[in-house]
């Protein structure tokens, strides 16, 4: 089934549109989080980055940078966040993938928060996770 995205693309229902190509689209998130809450989204329907294209990506991230820079000029927050759901453990709820750009305001009461597990990290668990990686990229 066509997702709630594609359905956008299509016109087959509504979105307040404020960028778009041939590969992609960017609207307002209905929700507005914050005042200039925008989805950046891939026209083709990759349920998440795991699916996604290099080249896609790099057009995709270079356009999410020119909203960025329109949304601050338009909105002047003091700050952006760029989140992206990737799989229904981490959130992701429109399996099409897309770049949340999320201004920031003083005393918007939004929390992004990362635990800090330095603590109860040790030397070989950096080495080991660095060298897994490392080696997946090859
Ligand atoms: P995620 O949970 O990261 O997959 O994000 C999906 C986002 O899509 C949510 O923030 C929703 O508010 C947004 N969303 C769902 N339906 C629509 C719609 N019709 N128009 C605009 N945004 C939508």
């Amino acid at each position: 089934m066509a997702s709630v995205f594609t359905k956008i693309i299509k016109r087959e229902i509504p979105a307040h549109i404020v960028y778009e190509d041939d590969k992609v689209i960017a609207f307002l998130d209905i929700i507005q989080t914050t005042p200039g809450h925008v989805l950046v989204a891939c026209k083709h329907e990759y349920q998440s980055i795991l699916d996604l294209p290099e080249e896609e990506a790099a057009h995709l991230f270079a356009v999410t940078t020119r909203l960025a820079k329109a949304v601050q000029q338009a909105f002047q927050p003091a700050g952006i966040n760029l989140v992206s759901n990737n799989g229904a453990q981490a959130g992701q709820t429109v399996f099409h993938f897309h770049i949340h750009l999320i201004p920031r305001y003083p005393h918007d009461d939004i929390k992004i928060q990362f635990k800090n597990r330095i603590h109860e990290t040790h030397e070989d668990d950096y080495l080991e996770r660095a060298r897994r990686i490392r080696q997946a990229l090859t």
